[in-house]
């Protein structure tokens, strides 16, 4: 195995920023003006996070292919951090999503789409009950307050390494005597994680248990596959123990498949037939309008309306909040961009061919870096894959974490970048949708091999 030069990589990435600034005049302009209006350069702080020291502007993107306000041409794996699934500007959302605009977006009434909408989510996810949000964060707090309504128990348990959007609950990780701290980048904002959170390390059944049986957890919060700290997959029979070890101690189970929706058409929980209390997803399902959804069991659902009941009491004409969700949530619009995609662009056929181009993807990756002779691993997932700059493969955050190397990881995007790739900032994913060709993975490929010649004759020359 090739030992990388720690000093060498420093320098490349030195050398790529610069060229990237190069390349790139327009676009670093508009971040510098963009510090006098955001808080952060850019309308959303995930943006800044691109490794280039600023973002590209984007001026337009169609399918897989995105150009920045500087004239160049990139290959989109990154896909909106999986926001963009559908591939970019797909006309049927556009025709969908335009026809309901111009009918009205928002209406505070159902529209007739929502039957369809309601029975294709029960088909595909098998909950039988639903609720719209504006965000995948949005719906991973209501299931929260649901559980919490329903069990009486106030903490929720999340596995360390875990993302489920700005919810609270969830910025907490293990430290390294084993402690809860709070989550890199988190700063104190006078929650008491101690009091609402529990945290133990992904595939620790015994971990698991031993939280759970306190009695006071109502809620598991769970990706099936956890992707958002470098990919790892469930040991066999984690998630069956993970669902039993919930059941016995009373507590609800919610299983986000915000971003592993790309595992196929049903997401991990049609694919295996879990069985959770609630199913969460967001981003891809709305084709980029902001769409989060909750599904509910039967037996949470019957619960829930004992607490508040189904049908409103007429003499309640005040006060009669939920406490979830929002007045634009399930608006006309998010149902029409929902119908259009599960209809006509995240099907099974289009799953089939996007699963398929990712394997054969990450086949051809792991060739390049054996014949490099590089210690790295690739993770699959459906059709997501992701690189990570270690030889074995992770079943846990603190594998991930001891295995990490950001400076490589930084250099490695920008220098994608500088040759027409985008792959997403926060990992080395690269996600497929329907448009994704063999062609946008052969530009990939041919970078990752100039990449592995360069930084190795890079580090033998230092
Ligand atoms: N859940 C998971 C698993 C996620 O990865 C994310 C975002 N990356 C979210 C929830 C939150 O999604 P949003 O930012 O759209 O609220």
């Amino acid at each position: 195995m090739i030992q990388l030069n720690p000093i060498a990589v420093h320098e490349m990435l030195v050398h790529e920023q610069t060229l990237f600034a190069e390349k790139h005049p327009q676009s670093k302009a508009n971040f510098q003006a963009g510090q006098a209006h955001y808080l952060y350069g850019a309308p959303s702080h995930w943006m800044r996070r691109w490794s280039g020291g600023f973002p590209l502007v984007a001026q337009s993107a169609q399918g897989t292919h995105l150009r920045c306000v500087d004239g160049q041409d990139y290959v989109d794996f990154c896909l909106g951090d999986t926001g963009g699934m559908c591939g970019h500007g797909h006309p049927a959302v556009t025709e969908g999503v335009a026809a309901q605009l111009s009918r009205g977006a928002t209406l505070m009434l159902p529209t007739e789409d929502a039957q369809w909408v309601g029975q294709e989510l029960t088909r595909r996810f098998s909950l039988p009950y639903w609720g719209f949000t504006t965000s995948a964060s949005d719906a991973n707090r209501a299931a929260i307050r649901i559980a919490r309504m329903v069990t009486g128990r106030e903490k929720v348990l999340v596995f360390n390494g875990c993302y489920h959007g700005s919810v609270e609950e969830a910025h907490v990780a293990l430290g390294d005597q084993g402690e809860m701290v709070m989550r890199n980048g988190i700063h104190a904002n006078a929650v008491d994680h101690a009091r609402v959170s529990k945290v133990v390390e992904f595939n620790d059944i015994a971990a698991l248990q031993a939280a759970l049986a306190d009695g006071d957890v109502a809620c598991v919060l769970t990706e099936p596959f956890m992707t958002n700290y470098g990919m790892f997959a469930p040991k066999p029979g984690f998630l069956d123990a993970l669902r039993a070890a919930c059941t016995a101690t009373g507590t609800l189970l919610i299983i986000d498949e915000t971003h592993t929706f790309s595992n196929g058409p049903g997401g991990c929980t049609g694919a295996q037939g879990l069985q959770p209390d609630f199913f969460v997803v967001g981003k891809a399902v709305g084709g980029g309008i902001p769409v989060g959804l909750y599904g509910v069991s039967q037996a949470v659902a019957e619960r829930m309306w004992q607490v508040v009941p189904k049908v409103n009491p007429t003499e309640v004409r005040q006060s009669a909040h939920l406490g979830f969700g929002g007045t634009l949530a399930g608006s006309a619009l998010q149902v029409a961009a929902v119908r259009a995609v599960l209809t006509h662009v995240l099907t099974d056929e289009a799953f089939g061919r996007m699963v398929a181009l990712a394997a054969l993807l990450a086949e051809r990756t792991r060739s390049v870096i054996e014949r490099h002779k590089l210690p790295w691993f690739v993770a699959l997932m459906g059709a997501r894959m992701e690189t990570l700059y270690h030889p074995d493969e992770p079943f846990d955050a603190t594998d991930v974490k001891n295995g990490r190397d950001g400076v490589l990881e930084s250099l490695l995007h920008v220098y994608f970048m500088n040759r027409g790739v985008l792959i997403t900032p926060f990992h080395s994913m690269l996600l497929m949708c329907p448009a994704s060709t063999e062609g946008d993975c052969e530009r990939y490929l041919q970078v990752l091999e100039g990449f592995c010649t360069a930084l190795i004759a890079r580090c033998e020359a230092r």
